[in-house]
């Protein structure tokens, strides 16, 4: 499984985590509701129960209500009650408040034998979840009815009054959890498309590269038809052209290297070589060179054979970049050393030049992709910033290092370094 398809499994598994555990706070805060409900609703009780046992206003008011003696109230028997309900209602609507206890509610008042004598308004039907509390009153009313009686509250809706409590909780985290969620699919929307951005970049190099591939190769063969045809005091023209072609030619075959070795994720090096002989060929070819172009070179290689896991072609090109920016961020008559060995566990291999050298700044930067130093005076070093990017992936390919130590003005000493086989 690729490491896109973990990530986005990583996520949505922390996503379904986080709201379990949001569900399960939220069921935690909702028992906690209703425990600190019923405490509420049991010291209510206790106040009602206490309000209600003594002969005043109100108790006298629902006593001849239900005792429908209306002499000391000038109002008809369905007035009085009415009045008694409204002013019950009223009673233990601020009794409920002063508990804390802010849910709607209805109550009826009954005695033993399930005589109803008064009940709120909007009566109750049956199909409602309701929580009862059922109140047994003592002294002045019951004892003037010489029955038990009781005063019964029911509380419909509770789970949505507690859910209204948790507001503060519930809500908050549905937001955030919702904000983390959209947050993480915009980044990965915005990598998705960068990501698809470099691929198509890639592929249109890769394809513009093999486009200029052939004309190179045309020109080439062209140009060694002319050499041999052209008069002597031409034949400095044609060196020319293939001075230039072969430059062109070695910077479109950097580029393909390098389109080459991102498309392939893989690259796999499974291939057992050695780098003895290639480092060999490598430093005659640029001793000849240098004889040529002016100036030193020298190579020390010691160990008989440098055997590891590996693509010598592509080797070979990382350690002739080297040489080539020895060459190239120097002056003339420089001295560049080429110096190999191995210490059982791994092969070194050291360019060390005695050029213009690289500011501390510029050090880790000089490996990115595309990243030139800006010379000021040395404008006409050619380059793309490609060299050392491609040196340091196919290092990192062999599982090696590479490292820089730098001197501005004395020079540069650039160490390869890659596991031997065991
Ligand atoms: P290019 O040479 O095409 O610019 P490279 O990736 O090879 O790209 O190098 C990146 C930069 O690192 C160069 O622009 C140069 O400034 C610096 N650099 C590389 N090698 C050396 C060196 N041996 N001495 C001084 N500077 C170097």
């Amino acid at each position: 499984m690729s490491k896109k398809y973990l990530y986005i499994i990583l996520f949505i598994i922390a996503i379904l985590g986080l709201s379990f555990v949001q569900y399960q706070y939220f069921r935690i805060g909702l028992n906690l509701a209703g425990v600190q409900f019923n405490e509420n609703i049991a010291e209510a009780a206790s106040d009602i129960k206490e309000d209600l046992s003594v002969k005043n206003e109100l108790t006298f008011l629902v006593a001849s209500a239900i005792t429908e003696d209306n002499l000391s109230f000038n109002l008809s028997l369905d007035s009085l009650k009415d009045a008694s309900v409204y002013f019950l209602d009223d009673y233990l609507k601020e009794t409920l408040v002063q508990n804390g206890i802010k849910a709607s509610y209805k109550f009826s008042l009954y005695n033993d034998a399930s005589v109803s004598y008064l009940q709120s308004k909007d009566t109750v039907t049956k199909e409602e979840k309701l929580l009862s509390y059922p109140i047994v009153l003592e002294g002045y009313l019951p004892e003037l009815m010489d029955k038990k009686m009781i005063l019964e509250l029911r509380f419909n809706n509770v789970n949505r009054y507690f859910l209204s409590q948790l507001n503060g909780l519930t809500i908050p985290s549905i937001i955030f959890l919702f904000i983390i969620i959209m947050v993480i699919l915009w980044v990965y929307r915005s990598f998705y498309l960068q990501n698809n951005l470099i691929l198509t970049t890639n592929e249109f190099i890769n394809n513009l590269t093999h486009e200029l591939k052939t004309p190179i190769f045309s020109i080439g063969v062209a140009t060694k038809i002319l050499e041999e045809k052209v008069p002597a005091k031409d034949k400095e023209l044609v060196n020319i052209i293939r001075g230039q072609l072969e430059k062109l030619r070695s910077q479109v075959d950097k580029v393909l290297e390098l389109a080459t070795i991102e498309g392939k994720k893989g690259f796999v090096l499974s291939e057992e070589v050695d780098l003895k002989p290639s480092l060999v060929d490598i430093s005659s070819e640029f001793k000849k060179l240098a004889e040529l172009e002016n100036y030193s070179f020298e190579s020390d290689i010691v160990g008989s054979r440098f055997i590891i896991k590996g693509d010598l072609n592509h080797l070979r090109n990382a350690i002739n970049s080297l040489l080539d920016n020895a060459k190239k961020y120097a002056e003339v008559n420089t001295l560049i050393k080429l110096r190999a060995f191995e210490d059982g566990k791994d092969v070194f291999v050291e360019i060390a030049d005695q050029g213009i050298g690289i500011e501390p700044g510029d050090l880790k930067k000089i490996f990115d992709k595309y990243y030139r130093v800006s010379h000021g005076d040395l404008h006409v070093v050619k380059g793309y910033g490609l060299g050392l990017n491609y040196v340091k992936r196919i290092v990192d390919l062999h599982k090696g290092k590479i490292e820089v130590n730098s001197e501005v003005n004395k020079g540069s000493l650039f160490t390869i370094k890659i596991p031997l086989k065991k």
